[in-house]
């Protein structure tokens, strides 16, 4: 089996015996999360912090992602950091070279590149109680940080398919979160596996290029249609004179997609034009009655996420593709066996299968007070409070963790909110010179049951579908299951009563609830 299944880490031989260096905090990860977290130190002044990167570039899964007919959901203009609009994006909807292009020169611009540390993949995260620091060794040297906050992404590390036989494929197996540009699928038979985000975007991209390609599909998606279109040079230039035209666009589309939540969380009915639109779009792009049925997905939309294209459904029915629905029972040297028997020769499969979503690598290697990793701490499900904190990993934040995801909107926007929560817990430590703080397992109860609340009735929950926003209790533990400016609100300050803080004096042992 040809495949690029593996991360794109730099390692570097020897780091064990590299010295340890002191840093006062340590980022995981150089994606939209992990940069907007150092741009926050930079303008606070703190210069002592390093971001570890596993891979050579900033980026994260926007450098990961580099699939054909990659390219973003959600408007650029909103898709963006709010403190640093680009007049010059290219199209409505950007395309993942631009987007990767922004990051790199917004992590230019903000002086954090510098902090970067390329070719460090973390393989453990130890809290020490006696010297109140995080160890942290990666493939690039140790570190020692007094505060360790991960921004390793929930779409980081890609799923594989335990399907009978796949280890024995001899063709080329590819992940779209892992694509090999260098191969050539021109004339080739292609397998897809997976209909998701990812899938509907990569299928008509190759289908002009290959012999014959054959999506697997377990379940279909709700499709609307893409509004995207290429940005006049004017409009680019009013951009630039105007920045604050460029804001009210980006409040405007905010302001209409947060719509969307009130079918998804709040009242069903609201859904029903968006479901409406789905259906004539089939309707209108596929002809053949059996196709179309096989396309029309049995569970209210919404449930997953509302995919968004032109041209997948076309690709699908197009002369030289073929829909299988039939599950696959055998993957061959070169061939894929379908459980209706039929067996289709294969030369390259693209596994379009998604992501470690709820069960983050990351958490198996940070390991917390008790001698516990995260992992094992979340064998019941993932828990935190305000989404950012776990009792016993003292002095460490996650962004992009449990229950920030969004289907509807930017993640942007909520890595936002959770960076200036987490610069706020770093004041607080600063300002009240706290050595450790820690939250409590009673505010984390709290939050749980907060979004078990939120989440009774929703679409997610109660939409008829098997989703990765449940876990494998069939708890929300991805989602958050709200309007995202209640996030925001809930997280614009450190809630202060809901953490311990030991101060810088005290002797190691002694825990004072401040
Ligand atoms: P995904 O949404 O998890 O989809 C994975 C697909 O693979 C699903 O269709 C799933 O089927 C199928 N699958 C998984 N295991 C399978 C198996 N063993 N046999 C057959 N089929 C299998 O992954 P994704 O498409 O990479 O998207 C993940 C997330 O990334 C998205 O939800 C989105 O947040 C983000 N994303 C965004 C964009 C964008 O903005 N345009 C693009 C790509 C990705 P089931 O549905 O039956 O489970």
């Amino acid at each position: 089996m040809t495949s690029t299944i593996e991360t794109r880490a730099v390692p570097s031989p020897g780091a064990a015996a590299q010295p340890t260096r002191e840093v006062r905090v340590a980022v995981i990860g150089t994606g939209f999360a992990g940069l907007a977290m150092g741009i926050k130190l930079r303008e606070r002044g703190e210069t002592d912090f390093v971001l570890l990167e596993r891979a050579d570039d900033v980026g994260g899964t926007w450098r990961d992602n580099t699939y054909p007919g990659a390219a973003c959901d959600v408007q650029s203009h909103l898709y963006s950091y709010s403190f640093a609009p680009n007049p010059d994006w290219g199209r409505s909807y950007s395309e993942q070279p631009e987007i990767q292009a922004y990051l790199q020169r917004t992590a230019a611009r903000y002086g954090v590149r510098e902090h970067c540390v390329f070719g460090a993949d973390v393989t453990a995260a130890r809290w020490d109680e006696g010297e109140r620091r995080w160890h942290v060794t990666t493939t690039a040297g140790n570190f020692r940080a007094r505060v360790l906050i991960s921004a390793a992404g929930a779409l980081a590390d890609p799923t594989y398919p335990a399907i009978p036989g796949i280890e024995s494929f001899e063709g080329t197996v590819m992940h779209s979160a892992r694509w090999d540009s260098s191969h050539d699928i021109s004339g080739e038979k292609v397998a897809v596996i997976g209909t998701g985000a990812s899938a509907i975007q990569v299928v008509p991209a190759i289908q002009p290029q290959v012999e014959s390609i054959t999506v697997y599909q377990r379940t279909p998606a709700w499709v609307v249609p893409r509004t995207d279109h290429p940005v006049k040079p004017w409009a680019r230039r009013l951009y630039r004179l105007l920045p604050g035209l460029q804001r009210a666009i980006r409040g405007v589309l905010y302001a209409f997609r947060e719509f969307l939540v009130l079918g998804m969380a709040k009242q069903r009915m609201f859904l029903k034009p968006v479901g409406a639109l789905a259906k004539a779009h089939l309707e209108r792009q596929v002809r053949d009655p059996k196709l179309r049925e096989a396309l029309t997905p049995d569970y209210t939309i919404g449930c997953k996420r509302i995919l968004i294209s032109n041209d997948y459904f076309p690709a699908v029915a197009a002369p030289n593709a073929e829909l299988v629905t039939a599950g696959i029972a055998e993957i061959r040297p070169r061939s894929i066996v379908s459980e209706d028997g039929i067996e289709r020769p294969t030369d390259t499969l693209v596994l379009a299968t998604g992501f470690h979503v709820t069960d983050l690598p990351i958490a198996e290697k940070i390991c917390g007070r008790e001698g516990r990793t995260l992992a094992e701490v979340w064998e019941e499900g993932m828990v935190t409070n305000r989404s950012a904190a776990v009792a016993g990993f003292p002095n460490m934040f996650l962004l992009v963790g449990p229950n920030v995801g969004v289907g509807h909107t930017s993640m942007v926007y909520m890595i936002e909110s959770q960076v200036s929560y987490v610069d706020d817990a770093l004041r607080t430590m600063e300002t009240e010179d706290l050595a450790v703080l820690e939250t409590t397992p009673e505010a984390q109860a709290a939050w749980r049951e907060l979004i078990a609340e939120k989440s009774k009735g929703t679409v997610w929950l109660a939409g008829g579908c098997a989703s990765w926003y449940l876990d494998k209790h069939g708890h929300n533990s991805t989602l958050w299951p709200d309007f995202t400016f209640r996030f925001r609100k809930l997280t614009k300050q450190l809630d202060r009563e809901n953490y311990v803080g030991v101060p810088a004096g005290a002797p190691a042992s002694t825990e004072e609830a401040a």
